[in-house]
């Protein structure tokens, strides 16, 4: 039975998890690191035990073994540290014989390679996902962040679910075809990326650019950006599968002006320019848009609601132009970001006195392209609203957003298994306010789709980058079991 039946809209609070302050059971310790173990390899994977066939509970037991050893290792991104999450896998793949390379992009940050072969080459399948965290305030937290805790049924901590919880399932479904006896039709690539939590310059973009060979034959990527979402209880999850993104454009805003003594104030003093600036952008909105990958997901969900409801959803272009619909719509954050590009001030630094009016200030910009959107176009925009035409403008990162198409292979396949496992779900294309490593391998022609299929708590997602950071060990199970059914349906 599924663990999963909120309905969309219905959040848990954080008390939800008031029962993590119990101690966890001895029997839910780690088990200390072999003193035989090399140092430089963290965690003890060989300790943990293997599932032998899609049997669910020693599937579980051997995910919750490693991913806790996984997540213990603190890959705060910066630094990342991602060397010594790389040996772990390195020491996960060996039990099984499987051989990986590892690629340092930077001292002490790595990205694995591993690869399955199979029948015939070409048509290569990849599982990717990423090793580094966000970083954790452990004083906000219920449970300290890099423990790994064990309790209600989820493994809890930074990384747990982002991203992983998604990396050990990977690893596992792939292991059972080797386990199993099962022969792969094409190669089934793995790949544990570093950085992506900064933007992929030691990681995805590093691979894409120096090691782009390996890649040749890898012709679709499943990594993090969509799932199983439950909308209403009693009805099958929408699976949504990400095909396109926002791209970041972060921009730094200079403002220079003569210093002086705070009491004696001039209104092109650089503090006073900037503040003028991004009052402007603060109280700006770019243009409605609604690409058709946001149409098609809204499409979806309306299906969900009651029918009277539907409508506009159905043609959102157009009931956005209604004032009271779209102020209705806009009252979240995450919807509204996905029908306009969007603008965060972020950064701020000006004088460093109390009454010194300083030569320099300056801010960043944190500002979400829509697909399609040029950088170029919208800076000029941005310089047009801020009317101080003596501030300096500069990327500090900009990205063109890239897309996936629908009609392939791995959506029908991603069809077929939401057909199996919760006949009459729908399964829809989605665009995401964030980004993830998908744009890096979408830019040298890869098709990638962020997918993996696990079933999420509203509330769990809502904990990413967040406190209280956790995984289902049931729902990370069917993961497994789910994607393990995937590769076959791709390579069948
Ligand atoms: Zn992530």
């Amino acid at each position: 039975m599924r663990f999963f039946t909120l309905a969309l809209g219905a959040a848990c609070s954080l008390a939800c998890g008031s029962a993590i302050q119990e101690p966890p059971k001895a029997s839910e310790q780690p088990a200390p690191p072999s003193a035989e173990a090399p140092s430089a390899v963290p965690g003890n994977a060989a300790s943990c035990p293997r599932a032998a066939a899609l049997d669910r509970k020693a599937i579980s037991e051997e995910l919750v073994c490693l991913l806790r050893q996984y997540v213990q290792i603190d890959s705060t991104n910066p630094p990342g540290n991602e060397l010594q999450t790389a040996r772990f896998l390195e020491q996960v793949l060996a039990r099984d014989g499987i051989v990986a390379e590892l690629i340092e992009s930077a001292p002490g940050r790595a990205n694995l390679i591993a690869r399955l072969k199979g029948q015939s080459p070409g048509h290569a399948t990849m599982l990717m996902h990423h090793m580094d965290v966000v970083p954790a305030s452990a004083a906000d937290w219920s449970v300290p962040p890099f423990e790994a805790r064990l309790a209600d049924g989820y493994v809890w901590g930074r990384g747990s679910l982002d991203n992983k919880g998604a990396g050990v399932a990977e690893i596992i479904a792939a292991a059972l075809f080797a386990r199993m006896g099962v022969a792969l039709k094409h190669d089934l690539v793995l790949l544990a990326l570093a950085d992506e939590e900064s933007g992929g310059a030691a990681g995805a973009r590093f691979l894409t650019e120096h090691r782009k060979a390996a890649f040749d034959d890898v012709e679709l990527i499943l990594n993090e950006g969509g799932g199983m979402l439950v909308l209403a209880e009693g009805r099958p999850p929408l699976y949504t599968v990400e095909l396109a993104q926002k791209a970041p454009l972060w921009l730094r805003l200079t403002a220079r002006g003569k210093s002086g003594h705070g009491s004696a104030p001039t209104p092109n003093a650089a503090a006073a320019v900037l503040s003028r600036a991004l009052g402007r952008v603060a109280s700006h909105s770019f243009p409605i848009l609604v690409v058709p990958e946001v149409q098609a997901l809204f499409a979806a969900r309306a299906m969900a609601m009651p029918e009277a409801e539907r409508a506009p959803f159905l043609n959102l272009s157009s009931a956005l132009q209604n004032p009271a619909f779209r102020a209705r719509f806009s009252e979240d954050p995450h919807d509204a970001a996905l029908v306009q590009n969007t603008v965060a001030i972020t950064m701020l630094s000006g004088s460093a006195k109390e009454n010194v009016i300083s030569e320099q200030a300056s801010a960043v910009l944190d500002v979400r392209l829509l697909p399609g959107q040029d950088p170029k176009v919208v800076s000029a925009e941005l310089t047009r609203v801020m009317a101080e035409p003596s501030l300096t403008l500069e990327p500090i990162l900009s990205w063109q957003a890239h897309r996936s198409p629908r009609d392939t292979p791995l959506f029908a396949a991603i069809e077929r298994l939401a057909h199996e496992r919760h006949p009459g779900a729908p399964v829809s294309g989605n665009v995401i306010g964030s980004f993830t490593d998908c744009n890096a391998f979408r830019a040298i022609g890869k098709i990638c789709y962020g997918f993996l299929p696990v079933q999420i708590r509203l509330d769990d997602i809502q904990r990413i980058h967040g406190k209280d950071e956790r995984v289902s060990v049931e729902a990370l199970t069917d993961a497994v079991v789910d994607l393990h059914a995937l590769i076959s349906m791709l390579g069948s």
